[in-house]
């Protein structure tokens, strides 16, 4: 019998029924409804001014106002005709969440009336009060001005809500002295580096028609539901989004009946709410099923150009978050919710290409586009070589450390996985000849003569952090709470780095009189001399591979945050966006700043959560409980009933082992060492650790005290019940 607040959670949830939403559209009805696209702009601009829009869509610059004026002024008619009153600009600040400020269009007028307005100005710039956002000293809160500005390659859309509707634009978010505040500004930027190396690789290679390069993302969403009757017990995943304590079920996830089953009822019907309110907004989901825990799923997109992906994926996540509430489910985005039940990620599949040349990771068909191929390719060995521990930094949360290395999800250190047919064609380049492949037939050095590779999608290596995959690069390691802009700005500031590294090879060997074919091959064969060490095709998660890597290859093992974030602080780095220009010093020392508060906010935070839960809610029931056991021995004593006092004594000797652990983790939260490194590392080193033998405490406790009395919902009811 479970305890009365939890048996009225469970009465909650044995009455709710799948909740059906809106009457079902057509599909034509559905897609990018609430987008003001291309094609609506096309539809309510002149002919002069939407194709003014397209030019700087597609070359960049500035908007001229008598532009940005007629936009601003057909993009009101467009909302207020669908029900809009407000428009928001939404920006993206440090966090990994989602801002927004609301304007109205109504303008009052001198004698009574109002109008609704919105001018060109009011669309291109907003000014939020933005001095409440982290932004790690760029400004200081006398200075707190920041401004919004439309990114205009990332449509503006309609945000329903059930008592109205807002126009919302997205911006990037910047400091009146120009300094960037958020994370789309220095994604754009990113793409403008890797665009600018990449045309000039492609010049390089005889190439002249050639558009602008920009880079893809595809980035697969997991997730937990749990029921939000449960979640209203459960202070810590209300306030840390994780359970700090919980026994593990009886049965978890061994049986592995849950991946890819059948997708219970009420989880489906919230699925198809979620997928059509994100065709409303353009966002292209395509995939969805159920993940390897109980009460785990995923949601995939087809990829977009990373800056609309990046925008969209911010938008899943918010209405995933949204939509669960509706259908009386909490969702969580946190990377372990539960402790000993897999975690969730979000793979970041990442691809370069453009409308001439392709995709420029894609193996092709034809001879020449392999020698373009592996080219790229090189480059980005290259970069994961050079900069892995810059990867394993951006995705370095004090969520995400719970899941990195943990036999589940890939390991803390940076490798990639080629697999074998493009790992045996870089071996032969390492050899220094290209004999043959799998696929037979002898080869020379010559460019014709390269092997036509053909794509291999059933070969999967789940443990590596960063894999090829046919066409695209997987980064693995990423979060599911995650913004996916800090990561994609990561991969395209590499691979920018590691194409001009290539391009001055070449140059250097074209000058010296080489063919084409002798330079290329020439960069090929030096990339994997100096960086083949990173090529790792064998499993992440042994801890051969952990001492191989360390040992042997030289990579960097950086298990925890506090390892990982001073990574920004390595001149290296800091030369790498300087030279890119993707991060001032200064932007770059910011973020730095930014996310070790966090992880240590974080952590702290949990921490408190530890215990006040233990104190408040597991000791007075261990206590009411002896009391009880005690009465009961004794009538037994004096019935002459032998009475057995073992249950007593693992009770006293846990209970003990809280209180002791309470008082030592309660002083050092209290005295944390001067300096943000050493406060990470007390963290990571110190706090954690306490809080994990509380843990044991109450988590064994769990497994001894009468179920009548235990006030947190158990992870067999959180798992299991929808
Ligand atoms: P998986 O087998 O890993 O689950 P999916 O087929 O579901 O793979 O695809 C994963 C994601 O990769 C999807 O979002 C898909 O659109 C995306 N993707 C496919 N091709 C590319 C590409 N060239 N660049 C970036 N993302 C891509
Ligand atoms: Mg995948």
């Amino acid at each position: 019998m479970p305890s009365p607040q939890r048996f009225a959670a469970l009465q909650t949830i044995q009455r709710r029924r799948p909740v059906a939403t809106a009457a079902i559209a057509p599909f034509g009805e559905l897609w990018a409804s609430d987008v003001f696209s291309l094609a609506t702009m096309k539809e309510a601009l002149p002919g002069r001014i939407f194709k003014s829009v397209q030019r700087t869509i597609r070359e960049g610059g500035k908007l001229d106002l008598s532009v940005a004026n007629a936009v601003a002024d057909a993009m009101k008619d467009w909302a207020t005709s669908r029900g809009a009153l407000y428009y928001a600009h939404v920006f993206y600040p440090l966090t990994n969440s989602t801002a927004e400020k609301h304007d109205g269009f109504i303008s009052p007028k001198s004698d009574g009336r109002v109008i609704t307005e919105f001018t060109g100005k009011l669309l291109v710039q907003g000014e939020p009060d933005g001095s409440s956002f982290p932004n790690g000293g760029i400004r200081s809160t006398f200075e707190a001005r920041g401004y919004t500005a439309w990114d205009i390659t990332s449509p503006a859309y309609l945000m329903q809500t059930p008592n109205g509707v807002t126009l919302c634009i997205p911006t990037v978010f910047v400091s009146w002295t120009g300094e960037a505040l958020d994370k789309k500004t220095p994604l754009l930027r990113s793409n403008a580096a890797m665009n600018r190396q990449a045309q000039r690789l492609l010049r390089l290679l005889g190439e002249s028609d050639i558009a602008p390069v920009n880079s893809s993302c595809g980035a697969e969403q997991e997730y937990f539901l749990v029921d939000s009757a449960f979640v209203a017990l459960r202070p810590d995943l209300l306030l840390a989004g994780r359970t700090l304590f919980g026994a593990p079920p009886a049965k978890g996830q061994q049986f592995d009946d849950h991946y890819f089953g059948a997708i219970p009822e009420r989880v489906q019907v919230f699925m198809q709410d979620v997928e059509r309110q994100l065709y409303r907004l353009g966002v292209p989901a395509k995939t969805r099923h159920n993940e390897v825990a109980p009460g785990q799923f995923e949601i995939a997109p087809y990829f977009e150009a990373a800056n609309v992906a990046t925008d969209h994926q911010q938008l899943t996540m918010t209405v995933l978050k949204a939509t669960a509430k509706k259908h009386g489910f909490t969702c969580l985005l946190h990377e372990k919710p539960f402790a000993g039940i897999n975690g969730s990620g979000k793979h970041v599949n990442w691809s370069i290409g453009n409308a001439t040349q392709g995709n420029l990771l894609d193996p092709g068909q034809t001879p020449h586009d392999n020698l373009q191929f592996l080219l790229f390719c090189a480059a980005v060995i290259r970069g994961v070589h050079c900069y892995g521990p810059l990867m394993r930094a951006v995705i370095a949360t004090a969520s995400n450390d719970h899941r990195l290395g943990a036999n589940e999800a890939p390991p803390a250190i940076i490798s990639v996985y080629l697999g074998s047919q493009l790992e045996d064609v870089f071996n032969q380049i390492r050899a220094g000849q290209l004999t043959g492949s799998s696929s037979g037939g002898s080869m020379s050095l010559g460019v014709d003569t390269l092997p036509d590779l053909t794509k291999d999608p059933g070969d999967r290596n789940r443990t590596s952090p960063f894999a090829f995959t046919g066409n695209r690069f997987e980064f693995r390691a990423v979060g599911s709470g995650q913004s996916v802009a800090g990561p994609l700005v990561a991969l395209n500031t590499i691979l920018a780095d590691s194409i001009q590294w290539v391009a001055d090879q070449i140059e250097d060997q074209l000058n010296t009189g080489s063919s084409l074919e002798q330079a290329a091959f020439a960069v090929l064969k030096r990339t994997m001399d100096d960086h083949g060490a990173v090529i790792f095709g064998g499993d992440g998660y042994s801890s051969a591979w952990h001492r191989m890597a360390v040992e042997e290859r030289g990579l960097e093992n950086l298990p925890t945050s506090a390892d990982a974030l001073p990574v920004l602080q390595r001149p290296v780095i800091r030369n790498l966006f300087e030279r890119q220009g993707v991060l001032s010093p200064l932007e770059l020392e910011s973020r730095y700043e930014v996310y070790a508060e966090q992880y240590v906010l974080a952590i702290e935070v949990e921490a408190k959560l530890v215990l006040r839960l233990a104190r408040t809610q597991v000791y007075p029931v261990v206590m009411a409980y002896l009391d009880n056991l005690a009465r009961s021995l004794k009538s037994q004593e004096a019935l002459g009933i032998g009475a057995d006092r073992s249950l007593v004594d693992q009770l006293v000797a846990l209970n003990q082992q809280l209180v002791g652990q309470c008082t030592g983790l309660e002083q050092a939260l209290q005295n944390p060492p001067h300096g943000i490194e050493a406060h990470m590392a007390h963290c990571a080193q110190t706090l954690l650790p306490m809080m994990l033998r509380i843990r044991e405490a109450v988590d064994g406790l769990e497994l001894l005290v009468d179920d009548a009395d235990w006030p947190l919902p158990s992870y067999q009811e959180m798992l299991f019940m929808r």
